[in-house]
């Protein structure tokens, strides 16, 4: 049962809670069980892995999305062969955990039959973290890239004007005896969702996250939300962005960032557009199977080093505590997302 706590103004729940929450809100609104159960697992492990901008957080823009009309809740993802290493979904303007959570598994296998094979998902509604489909791939044995665009938030090197979504890349490796190296993160200094939960708290963002409406930088992280963000980096974030446009624009042939932005209501949910994924089997680079050994003896030197840690290893170390005490939701958060589920 849920409880509440005063004390942080959160609300405790368990895992099952989160899931069972999500799914309601979804199927109240149009998301079929498919759709629903996919999208609420993403939410959940999000919530799980206290990924906050990624979680609950997400499921008013979801909802938004299935009533105005702009995602199709009964999507059923198709998947062809265009090419013997390429595998086409076509998401049929659904949302993306049922797109990617059917991909998966033909592009594990075709991985370990070709060496290297790609998931080219279009017309998809992306509103989630990209680290678990990059985890799902590691956790398969192999190594694992995904990126995906957005609607223009972005100024490009040198401009002033939003262009690029703040488009995340995440890559993974399997470990030996431990969970998978993942990490995952946007080419802009900070993903949208941070943004935006600044502007919530009433708290600055750090410099160099944006620029105001006037071009001039700016912590306020409102007229940052009015203005433009800007890559991490300078000109090699926005050139990680400019990556993403191709691979999961004009690779998977799907919108750039700067056509989603016109296409659809902007209904506070996803822009639709595409995901490109890699899936990368080691041992069959023809050097042999201990790769995952020579992996390991990299992560250890680099361990070894005080004060490191690997990307992923946050997320698993909170995942342990959620499993075993469930997880705190901001209150108001709770309110909204209950207030959803039984519209
Ligand atoms: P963060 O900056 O929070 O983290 C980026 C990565 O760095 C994580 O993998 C994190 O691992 C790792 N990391 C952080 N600190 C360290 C450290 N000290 N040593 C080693 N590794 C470290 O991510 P972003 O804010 O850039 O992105 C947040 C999320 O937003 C991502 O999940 C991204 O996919 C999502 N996003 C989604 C979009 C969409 O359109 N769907 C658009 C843009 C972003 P760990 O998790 O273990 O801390």
């Amino acid at each position: 049962m849920t409880t509440s706590e005063s004390a942080d103004d959160r609300v405790a729940m368990r895992l099952d809670e989160v899931d069972a929450l999500v799914r309601r809100a979804l199927t109240r609104h149009g998301a079929d069980e498919p759709n629903a159960a996919a999208v609420a697992r993403t939410i959940t492990a999000a919530e799980r892995d206290v990924c906050e901008s990624h979680g609950l957080f997400r499921l008013p823009g979801y909802v938004a999305s299935l009533k105005s009309g702009k995602v199709r809740g009964d999507a059923r993802p198709c998947l062809s062969r265009p090419a013997p290493a390429v595998i086409g979904v076509d998401a049929g303007g659904g949302f993306a955990p049922l797109a990617l959570a059917e991909g998966h598994e033909p592009l594990v296998a075709l991985a370990r039959e070709t060496g290297i094979a790609a998931l080219a998902i279009r017309d998809v509604y992306h509103f989630a973290a990209l680290w678990p489909e990059v985890e799902a791939i590691a956790e398969a044995g192999l190594v694992g890239f995904a990126c995906t665009a957005a609607t223009p938030m972005v100024a490009p090197a040198g401009g002033t004007r939003p262009f690029y979504g703040t488009n995340p890349i995440a890559f993974g490796c399997p470990r030996r005896a431990a969970s998978p190296m993942v990490f995952d993160q946007a080419s802009a200094a900070m993903a949208r969702g941070d943004v935006m939960i600044h502007a919530r708290d009433g708290q600055p963002v750090p410099e160099g996250v944006g620029i105001g409406p006037d071009g001039e930088p700016t912590t306020d992280p409102e007229a940052v939300l009015a203005g433009a963000q800007l890559a991490f980096g300078g000109y090699k974030g926005a050139s990680i962005a400019m990556m993403v446009e191709i691979l999961a624009g004009a690779v998977v042939g799907e919108a750039f960032s700067f056509q989603a932005g016109e296409r659809g209501p902007r209904d506070g949910g996803p822009p639709v557009g595409g995901e490109f994924l890699l899936a990368i089997d080691p041992g069959r680079f023809g050097h042999g199977t201990d790769w995952i050994d020579r992996a390991e003896t990299f992560f250890q030197a680099l361990l070894a080093q005080p004060g490191t840690r690997l990307p992923g290893a946050r997320r698993h170390e909170v995942r342990a505590h959620s499993l075993a005490h469930g997880v705190r939701i901001r209150r108001a958060l709770h309110e909204t997302c209950t207030a959803l589920a039984n519209a």
